[in-house]
């Protein structure tokens, strides 16, 4: 399968199925906003879950935190954002489509015949739309602006959040007191994050709107190397064994020092091998005690921390992995997708499936409850079995055409086990279970059907 083909089936799947639709599509859509339909819900739920209980309900140095979407402005003075939360942009003068000059130029110099000698700089590129010229390139600042009641000037302005980060930081004295915490700690939350991007697209990858999975870890500074090298092992442990991705498509870019944030000593992005190349996956940055320095400047409240076995005080450092869900969400589909040859019921013959692999705890739908025939006795029997079920799981239920055709169906949203209801059923009071990766078939006693399903799917 060609890369590009991968994507464009994804995409078309999605919205097939129902994981992902386009934002307000009765009206046309609005330009790159994703709405998750019923599918894309429960699999964006799945992939938050098991990452709360990795890196959060599962360890006992992180506590939780929910924080406010709209902040005071302080915050993002205090951040750096508003000053410097910005990108490059340039505009054709001829066809007036603007571009992020970042990504201009590493689109042409990763162009065969590329002369580094000819472009210095963005002065000597031309618009590959229309191969007009370019204006000077100017500051775009990409927070979402809005105002607060009903007047609209400076005194009232606000902005949504670009990042989870704010909340953890300014909460840190409240969450230490209450928790009363020793370090080493982690604050985490997980919520949606809004930035004004210039070139969003590749699907769900970059969008205006999206959810983040973040964590700050605040530490002794003289901890932060060992403990670098801890969140890392970590890292690659969740891609390995949670998200079960192929780890040859992930790529462990260490960023050099002119290209960090200035405060930060290390940082580390994952990158992912997309159909459309590779980009970023999420990042994880040392940014030693950069912001709560800044906050204790613009707040004039102090966020020194007192060790209470040495009586050291300092200012905690910080260690911070992000991760986008959207963008975990996208490579969850393109490792799950598979095309492949599944035997039929006659005998040596075969037949092209789609399978959604996904890892099984991830999976929208745990079981499928299938009734042979829609007769009432038989369909009544499968209803009551799909309605224990659902005390446990999430069961999807349907009656409709051939087994085969409702097989290919669950296949194809990645279904991990179907359950068969037949006539054979109401007497010997068992039914037959078929699994998604094998398609192997297993006679199962309905009182043992629960516990036979929790076991298979743990
Ligand atoms: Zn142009």
């Amino acid at each position: 399968m060609q890369q590009n083909d991968l994507m464009e089936k994804v995409v078309s799947l999605c919205k097939r199925r129902g994981f992902i639709f386009p934002g307000s599509e009765i009206y046309g859509g609005l330009a790159n906003s994703w709405d998750y339909g019923p599918l894309g819900h429960l699999l964006k739920q799945n992939i938050k879950n098991a990452w709360w209980k990795f890196f959060v309900q599962e360890r006992e140095d992180m506590v939780p935190l929910d924080t406010a979407i709209i902040m005071n402005p302080k915050v993002w003075e205090a951040s750096g954002h508003l000053q410097n939360f910005s990108d490059e942009l340039v505009e054709c003068k001829s066809c007036h489509r603007r571009f992020r000059t970042d990504h201009l130029l590493a689109a042409i110099s990763a162009k065969p015949g590329y002369d580094k000698e000819k472009i210095r700089s963005i002065k000597d590129v031309r618009c590959p739309d229309c191969n007009g010229e370019f204006t000077a390139p100017k500051s775009f600042n990409l927070m979402f602006k809005t105002f607060l009641g009903t007047t609209e000037d400076s005194t009232t302005v606000a902005y949504l959040r670009p990042e989870t980060a704010g909340g953890m930081f300014v909460n840190f004295k409240n969450v230490q007191q209450t928790t009363r915490r020793r370090l080493p700690f982690g604050i985490a939350q997980i919520g949606k994050n809004f930035r004004n991007e210039i070139t969003p697209g590749n699907f769900i990858f970059r969008t205006r709107e999206f959810e983040i999975g973040e964590f700050e870890y605040f530490i002794n500074p003289k901890d932060w190397e060992k403990t670098f090298e801890m969140w890392l092992s970590e890292i690659k442990r969740w891609w390995k064994d949670v998200m079960c991705v192929n780890m040859e498509n992930l790529v462990w870019h260490e960023i050099e020092e002119g290209d960090r944030a200035h405060y930060s000593k290390r940082t580390v992005d994952i990158e992912y091998n997309y159909p459309f190349g590779l980009g970023e996956l999420h990042g994880i940055a040392y940014r030693t005690d950069f912001d709560l320095s800044r906050h204790e400047k613009v707040s004039g409240q102090d966020l020194h921390y007192t060790d209470p076995e040495t009586n050291e005080k300092f200012l905690p450092h910080v260690i911070e992995p992000t991760f986008g869900i959207d963008r975990m969400l996208l490579v969850s589909l393109l490792e799950a997708y598979t095309e492949e040859e599944a035997p039929t019921a006659d005998e040596g013959e075969t037949e092209a499936r789609v399978v959604l692999k996904f890892p099984k705890h991830l999976a929208p739908i745990k079981v499928a409850v299938l009734p042979l025939s829609k007769k009432e006795e038989l369909s009544s029997f499968a209803k009551q079995i799909a309605g224990d079920l659902r005390k446990n799981f999430q069961v999807d239920y349907d009656e409709t055409q051939s087994i085969g055709k409702r097989y290919r169906r669950q296949d194809e949203i990645g279904t991990p086990y179907c359950v068969t209801v037949d006539f054979d059923s109401l007497e010997d009071k068992k039914v037959t279970v078929r699994d998604r990766d094998t398609m192997q078939q297993e006679r199962i006693e309905i009182t043992k059907l629960k516990e036979y399903l929790a076991d298979k799917l743990k």
